[in-house]
């Protein structure tokens, strides 16, 4: 297919490598020139990617760029026609996605939001799951691209549902990793050896998917980006005003921004960075 691939961030660049490894024609384009895909033709702006593609397929930080990438200044807008889908894999507003599908639909294309989960090391082995809201036939469509990029797709309802799911998923990434972090915290304080804590929670009903994968970049105290506090924090932003939208109250997540707030020193760091702030408060680490 020909496929347009907007943002090349730590996300985005795999998954338009993957595209390409699949055959796919892609063209790419990124806010900050100089970023490459190989086997991809770059362009200088989303409307010059967009054009003529079957696929536009967006990866770039938050609502405001995605807004400004489909309907702002040299946007895709005015290159969209029947027939050609959008699919987003940002992470962004539910009710912003229904607004951007409502503006492509006007043009006769489709809309697609298919935001993922697994990483870094998920979007370079292309063993993303993507978490789709869409029409059936459309989702249909982008099977093959699906395939190309990740393991599995999880279609939770109409368009915006993927970013629903998504926000309630990362929810309790957040509450979990908080959760990690102040027992390893507490432990510490009472003399426990982290790893020692890990044997135990690994052994018993505590475990967790999302210990597995943060613990041993804990233990190296290896704080590089894999999704970075700033988007976490973005993504807790998010969760909270769909909350007060719907009038639902989440009084752990409230907490755990505060926590966010305070670490905000760090926030191009690694989220699991949030351990520091626990850290410091307890006088243990600098
Ligand atoms: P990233 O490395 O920070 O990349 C962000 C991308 O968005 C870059 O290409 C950046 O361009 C672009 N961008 C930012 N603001 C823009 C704007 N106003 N207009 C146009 N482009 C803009 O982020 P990432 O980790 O790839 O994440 C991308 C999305 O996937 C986010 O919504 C994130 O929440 C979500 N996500 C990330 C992970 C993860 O583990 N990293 C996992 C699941 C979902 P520049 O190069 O010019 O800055």
């Amino acid at each position: 297919m020909k496929v347009a691939f907007l943002g090349l961030g730590i996300m985005g660049r795999p998954m338009a490598a993957n595209l390409t490894k699949a055959g796919h024609e892609v063209t790419v384009w990124n806010r900050t020139p100089g970023k490459t895909v190989p086997g991809a033709r770059r362009a200088a702006t989303p409307r010059e990617a967009s054009a003529g593609a079957d696929v536009v397929w967006m990866c770039v930080a938050d609502t405001a760029a995605v807004e400004q990438v489909l309907f702002g200044e040299e946007g895709v807008e005015p290159s969209l026609r029947a027939g050609m889908i959008v699919a987003d894999s940002s992470t962004i507003a539910p009710a912003a996605t229904l607004r951007n599908a409502e503006r492509v639909r006007a043009r006769g294309a489709d809309y697609a939001d298919a935001p993922v989960t697994g990483s870094k090391i998920g979007a370079e082995n292309g063993q993303l799951i993507f978490i789709a809201g869409g029409r059936e036939e459309t989702l249909e469509k982008l099977g093959p691209l699906f395939r190309a990029m990740g393991k599995s797709v999880m279609r939770m309802g109409e368009v915006s549902k993927g970013q629903s799911a998504k926000l309630a998923m990362n929810l309790m990434i957040a509450l979990i990793y908080e959760g990690f972090a102040e027992a390893l915290v507490l432990a510490g304080k009472l003399g426990v050896k982290a790893e020692t804590l890990l044997g135990l929670i690994n052994a018993s009903m505590v475990r967790s998917g999302v210990v597995e994968y943060k613990a041993p970049f804990v233990l190296r105290r290896d704080f590089s980006p894999n999704f970075p506090m700033r988007l976490m924090h973005k993504d807790i932003h998010l969760m909270l005003d769909a909350a007060r939208e719907q009038g639902v109250k989440l009084p752990g997540l409230e907490t755990v921004d505060t926590i966010y707030e305070a670490a905000r020193a760090d926030r191009d760091l690694d989220y699991a960075a949030t351990l520091k702030v626990l850290e410091e408060w307890a006088g243990k680490r600098s």
